[in-house]
C-alpha cells in the first residue's frame, strides 16, 4: 500500500507558524517574561487548593469566580469580562467571532505578529497598515485602513516589538473612527501595567472596544496560560459563543483567581521592572545604539554601526539571549531586550559594551 498524505487547507502552506526560538543560555531576555516567579504565598495557596479540585467534573464553563474577581479588580461587571487560555486565545476568539471568510482585520506594523497570524488561520483577510517612520501611529493611516472596511482593528499599546505607547488622545480618536466605520477596536495591552496610560477607561457599552490583558507578563504566570478581554457585554457574549466548551480548565481558573489576591506583590514587581527599564535606557544611552521609548518590559534598539545578526550572535556567545527582530519588515538590524533582574541587565549591558 502506498502512503497517502492528506493535504491540509491550501492557504496553510503559506504560513510559517509562530515560533520564538529558545536557546539554553544563562541570561534569557528574549520573550518578555517576568524575570522572577510569582509570589511564594500564591504558589502555596494554589498547591493547597488543588486538593479540592473535583477532577471527575468539568470545570465551571462560565469561569464565574475568576471573571467576578477580574471584574472587581477592574471595577466593572462580570459580563464585561471574557477569559481564555492566554490573551492569544482571546484574540483568536475575536477573529472567530468578528473575522472569518469574507472579512478582514487590520494591523499597524511593525507589531505583534500573532494578530495577523491568527487572522490568516481563521480565514480572515489582513489589511496591513503601517506606523509612521518613528513607529508612532498616524491618524491618516488609520483613515486609509478603515476605508478598506475591516471588521476588526488591532492596536497594540504598548506595542510589541517597538515598545511605543499610543497617545491616549489618539486612542480615543482611533476608537471613534472605528465606531464610525463599524469595526471592533482591539487594544492589546499585554504590557499595559508597565505603561503610563490605558484604554480601559474608554470601555463603554456604546463603544466597540475590547482591551486584552494577560497573566503571562506582569503576573509572572506565562506557564499557566491565562488572558482576558474587557469590553461591552455584547462583545463578550459573542466571544463566549465561539469558545470551545469548557476551554478554560479548573486549575487555570483557580490560579488566576488566587493570583488576584496578590495585587500588591504584582504592583511591586511592576515598579521594580519599570525602575530597571530606566537603568537599561540610561545604560543603552551611553552606547552607540538607537533606542525607541518603551512603555513595556522590553526595549527595542539598533546598533549604529554593527549588523544586528552579528551583535545578536556575539551576545549569545557571552551567554545573553535577546530577540533578533530581523524577521520583521522595517526592523532590519534591530534587537529587543527584555528587562530582567538587575544582575541579568548588568550582564547584558556589559556584554553589549564589550561587543560595540
Ligand atoms: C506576550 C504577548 C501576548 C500574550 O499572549 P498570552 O497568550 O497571554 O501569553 C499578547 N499580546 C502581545 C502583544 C504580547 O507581546
Amino acid at each position: 500500500m502506498t502512503a497517502t498524505r492528506v493535504q491540509p487547507r491550501g492557504d496553510l502552506a503559506l504560513m510559517a507558524g509562530y515560533h520564538s526560538p529558545q536557546l539554553d543560555v544563562p541570561v534569557r531576555l528574549n520573550t518578555n517574561e517576568s524575570p522572577v516567579g510569582p509570589p511564594t504565598a500564591w504558589v502555596e495557596e494554589l498547591a493547597a487548593a488543588l486538593t479540592d479540585v473535583a477532577w471527575n467534573r468539568y470545570p465551571d464553563r462560565e469561569a464565574l469566580a475568576l471573571r467576578s474577581a477580574l471584574a472587581d479588580h477592574h471595577a466593572t461587571t462580570v459580563d464585561a469580562v471574557f477569559c481564555a487560555n492566554g490573551s492569544n486565545e482571546v484574540i483568536q476568539s475575536v477573529l472567530l467571532a468578528y473575522g472569518g471568510a469574507g472579512r478582514t482585520a487590520a494591523t499597524f506594523e511593525p507589531t505583534y505578529a500573532v494578530h495577523s497570524h491568527l487572522a490568516r488561520i481563521t480565514g480572515t483577510g489582513v489589511i496591513q497598515g503601517e506606523r509612521n517612520e518613528d513607529f508612532a501611529l498616524g491618524l491618516d493611516e488609520v483613515d486609509r485602513v478603515l476605508a478598506r472596511g475591516p471588521g476588526v482593528v488591532f492596536l497594540c499599546s504598548p506595542d510589541n516589538p517597538t515598545g511605543l505607547v499610543a497617545d491616549p488622545e489618539q486612542v480615543v480618536a482611533v476608537a471613534d473612527r472605528c465606531a464610525g466605520a463599524g469595526a471592533l477596536l482591539v487594544v492589546d495591552e499585554a504590557y499595559g501595567q508597565f505603561a503610563p496610560s490605558t484604554a480601559l477607561d474608554l470601555i463603554d457599552d456604546d463603544r466597540p472596544l475590547l482591551v486584552t490583558r494577560t497573566f503571562s507578563k506582569t503576573w509572572a504566570m506565562a506557564a499557566g496560560r491565562l488572558g482576558y478581554g474587557i469590553g461591552p457585554a455584547w462583545v463578550v457574549a459573542e466571544l463566549a459563543k465561539v469558545a470551545l466548551p469548557y476551554h478554560l480548565d479548573a486549575v487555570t481558573q483557580l490560579a488566576g483567581r488566587l493570583a488576584l489576591g496578590h495585587v500588591e506583590a504584582m504592583d511591586e514587581r511592576v515598579r521594580r521592572i519599570v525602575d530597571e527599564r530606566g537603568r537599561l535606557v540610561a545604560g543603552l544611552g551611553h552606547l552607540p545604539v538607537r533606542q525607541w521609548p518603551s512603555g513595556a518590559n522590553f526595549i527595542l534598539f539598533r546598533p549604529d554601526a554593527a549588523r544586528g545578526d552579528t551583535v545578536w550572535q556575539a551576545l549569545v556567545d557571552r551567554g545573553v539571549l535577546v530577540r533578533n527582530c530581523a524577521s520583521w519588515p522595517r526592523l532590519e538590524d534591530c534587537l529587543r531586550v527584555t528587562v530582567g533582574t538587575p544582575e541579568e541587565n548588568d550582564r547584558f549591558l556589559t556584554a553589549l559594551e564589550e561587543i560595540l
